[in-house]
Parts: C-alpha cells; structure tokens; sequence
C-alpha cells in the first residue's frame, strides 16, 4: 500500500473541503490556536512512518486522554472499572449532565466527561503521584520522552470549569468518586492538556493496533483488554456522532476538542489528524473527513 501518496492525496483533496465549523471557544487558551492547522500522521505495525502537513507540530490531546487514562486503569482494576462506568454509547453530548440523575451517578462510558472524570478519580486512588505517574506511562507508551502538560491549557479550563465542575459534584453526591472533587478535576485538567504531534499521538496508540504491545515490545495491556476498549473506542470515541464515525470511516478512534483525531485498523496501522475547526458535537471536521477519505482509498476498514 502506497500510503505515502495517499496522504499526499488527501492533502490535496482536502484543500478545498468547505469547513464551517470554529476553534473550540469552551477553554479560552485553545481559542487562540491558529484554525486552519492540518497534519496528519499514519504508522503501520510494520515500521512505516508517513506524515503530511502541521504533523510534528504541538496541540492538545484534550478528550483523546480519555482513552490512555481508561487504559492504564484497566491495568490496576481490570473489569473492576465497568462497576463505577458502563460501556455503553451515550447519545448525548461530551459534558452533558442530563443522563447522570437517571442513571444514579454511573456514566455511560469512560469517554463523556463524567466517566473520565470517575476513571480520573480511579487513577487518582491507585498511583502514588498521579500527574507524574501518568505523565511517566504517556511517554513509555509513547515512546517520547519530551511529551508535557500544558499548564497554561490546564489552568486555563480550571478557571471555566463549571460544567465540570457540576458533574464532579454531582458524581460525589452519588458516591462514585472517593477523592477530593478539587483533586480529581486537577488531574483530570492536567490530563486534557497534554501535548503531542500526530507523530507521538500515532506511536502513543499502537500497543491498541498490535495485541496490547507498544513499538518497543512493552505489553501494556492483554489482547482481550484492547479488544475491548478499541470496541470501546469504536462505539462511544466520538460521543453523540459516534454512528456517523463509524458509517463513514468505520474504524475506532477517539476525538478530542483540540481538534486531533487516532484512529486505528487492529494489525495495521494507527493515524492521527489534527485539524481545529470542530463541528457541533465538538469533533474535527477536517480530520473526520480526512479519514474518511483514506479508508476509502485504502479500502481498510475494520467492516
Ligand atoms: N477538557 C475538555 C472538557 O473537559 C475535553 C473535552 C473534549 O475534548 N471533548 O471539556
């Protein structure tokens, strides 16, 4: 498979794609980044490296930590985890409140803000300093040793937390999280600002792509558990659109509101897009569609 003219071609396709959708406005400091950023960036299990555009360039992961927190986890609490979030897709929005009274402070998935905000509050309780800690497994599974917080990214969304605020609260109140409110959502906005590249977001998700393994041969998870959270991944990564992801590129991924996209095809390949302009349900315009374009081209999805 030539992937190296494919992404040329989706490079130049994607050109003239009329996106109508802005930078996220909900943490000011991620409204400052310049709208019309675009790289992608594909690794194969194989060893192939291609990037195209801004792909070795900085931004917030955002929502995509979600997936590596609910990972590392899974390692301390194995299906421990699925008694505090369930595995269901949610059909609202990332940081709705709504579903969280009816469902008696049990999220719907480790995905939408409350469920990462319950597995931030597991990995809060299990690591012994946990901004380090995670930041010491994002760069082993990473394999970049250079990865950061932003921390001007991170007090930027403590300072308009409120809605999360809100569903922190509101979890406590029904006794699904243990630690301190205040403790919880700092790790959990520490989480959301790590910086990567596509290049380091693709090479962060392949142990998901190879059987639980990392490009350095690390077992971070067992087959069985990444088959279950790329199931994860592929029924609830991308929230209230995550039918439309799966219709239209029909792999899993997971999104995030600084405009990055992974997505990945077991065995093969991970790749990572990074475009800021969101549509309405926070996910990356440019970035869906340039997906769409490649396994259309590639014929490589997972259905
Ligand atoms: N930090 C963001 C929030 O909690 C993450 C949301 C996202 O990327 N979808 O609102």
């Amino acid at each position: 498979m030539d992937y190296a003219s494919i992404l040329q071609e989706i490079q130049q396709e994607s050109n003239g794609f009329p996106t109508k959708g802005n930078v996220t406005l909900t943490i000011p400091e991620l409204a400052k980044v310049s709208p019309n950023k675009f790289g992608i960036h594909l690794t194969t299990i194989e060893g192939g490296d291609f990037g195209i555009g801004d792909s070795n360039e900085k931004f917030s992961i955002q929502s995509i930590s979600k997936a590596l927190t609910v990972a590392l986890a899974f390692s301390f609490l194995d299906e421990k985890i699925w008694e505090r979030v369930g595995v269901e897709p949610s059909g609202t929005a990332f940081n709705s409140l709504v579903q969280l009274e009816h469902e008696k402070g049990i999220p719907r998935n480790p995905f939408i803000n409350a469920g990462a905000i319950v597995i931030a509050d597991m990995l809060v309780s299990c690591l012994k300093n946990p901004k380090d800690d995670f930041l010491a497994y994002i760069r082993l599974i990473s394999g970049s040793p250079t990865i950061e917080y932003n921390l001007d990214v991170a007090q930027s969304e403590k300072d308009t937390r409120f809605r999360n605020a809100a569903l922190a609260n509101f979890l406590k109140s029904f006794g699904n999280i243990e630690n301190d409110v205040d403790v919880v959502l700092d790790f959990y906005f520490h989480q959301c600002s790590i910086e990567m590249t596509c290049n380091e977001l693709a090479h962060s998700f392949y142990f998901f792509a190879n059987e639980g393994k990392t490009k350095e041969g690390k077992q971070i998870l067992t087959q069985s558990q990444v088959k279950r959270l790329n199931a994860l991944m592929q029924t609830c990564g991308f929230y209230d659109e995550s039918g439309e992801f799966t219709y239209k590129v029909g792999l899993p991924g997971k999104s995030g509101i600084g405009g990055g996209i992974v997505a990945l095809f077991p065995k093969v390949f991970v790749v990572a897009t990074w475009s800021p302009k969101l549509n309405m349900k926070g996910n990356s315009e440019l970035g869906m569609h340039a997906l769409e374009l490649l396994t259309n081209k590639t014929g490589m999805s997972i259905f």
